[in-house]
């Protein structure tokens, strides 16, 4: 089993007052950062080799497929399902881990109340599906799934579901919507206590990401928003999946504002594994820092 880049030497909960966070991976999958980043010539991301070098395999990308499970109150918000075991992933093959990562850190699948989906493309959505003998069930038994109506809207436009992004769709969230088990949202709402989803649209119509705060204590689940740790830092550098670049952009820098303002953990999906840290400033220049 192939555990993610610093696995092993850092604690997978972190302790936001009394929310609990659990870092969990669908593993990492290696790839080109030309796919994501067309406009970026390779050397622009040398000075980043040093400062993450868990994130690089030689020139190319290291992604951790990040999930994280929020408890408080007697209730277990899930953020994101991974890729899934749904073969190769720009390109490359994706583990398929989030399940057995999961029993490794005693998360049952039937603990699960909420599965939070940031959005709706297809490395965040892989296991809501089971992908066992059982395909036509949900994979959290006991669990509502929720996502901003903008996304379900675009995702399932008839422009949409016939495209590249269609497959995921049409397994793993389609279904979900048949069943009776999705909760769509139209702004600010709150899961559980300490932990709100609110709109951060740019990467897609619907992103949403999670403000947890508890105790004077704050942290910021932004998703997608930025899709590396080097975003963190190359707030304006053009971002492919990106639906709408401008407004990327500008949640990117939004959202690393409020965090340095506020002081809040910053975690995000394709950050380095666990997935939290703290934005630093730096000869000027902000960075995102891992935390232990
Ligand atoms: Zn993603």
């Amino acid at each position: 089993m192939a555990l993610p880049p610093g696995a092993g030497s850092m604690s997978h909960t972190l302790k936001i007052g009394d929310v609990t966070v659990t870092a969990l991976t669908d593993g990492s999958v290696t790839f080109d950062p030309h796919i994501l980043f067309p406009k970026t010539p390779t050397g622009a991301w040398a000075p980043y080799y040093d400062r993450f070098p868990e994130y690089f395999s030689g020139p190319n990308f290291r992604n951790n497929l990040g999930s994280f499970l929020f408890s408080s109150g007697g209730r277990n918000v899930l953020a994101d399902t991974g890729f899934g075991p749904h073969g190769s992933m720009l390109g490359n093959p994706a583990p398929g881990e989030l399940l057995r990562d999961m029993a490794r850190k005693g998360v049952r699948p039937e603990d699960v109340n909420t599965v939070f989906l940031t959005h709706l493309h297809g490395d965040h959505v892989g296991w809501n599906m089971r992908e066992d003998d059982s395909p036509e069930l949900p994979t959290f038994p006991n669990a509502r799934y929720r996502v901003h109506e903008h996304d379900w809207a675009h995702f399932s436009s008839d422009e949409m579901m016939s495209g590249p992004r269609a497959e995921a769709m049409v397994r793993s969230v389609v279904p979900i919507e048949r069943l009776g088990l999705l909760d769509l949202m139209d702004g600010k709402t709150q899961l559980a206590p300490g932990v709100e989803a609110f709109p951060t649209p740019g990467h897609t119509p619907g992103h949403m990401s999670l403000l947890i705060s508890s105790r004077n204590e704050r942290a910021l689940l932004i998703g997608d928003i930025a899709g590396s740790p080097m975003q963190v830092t190359e707030t304006e550098w053009h971002y492919s999946p990106d639906w709408d670049a401008g407004m990327g952009r500008q949640a990117r820098r939004d959202i690393i504002e409020r965090a340095v303002e506020e002081d809040a953990v910053v975690i995000g999906s394709h950050l380095s594994y666990p997935g939290w840290g703290r934005i630093i400033t730096w000869e000027g220049r902000r960075y995102w820092k891992a935390l232990d």
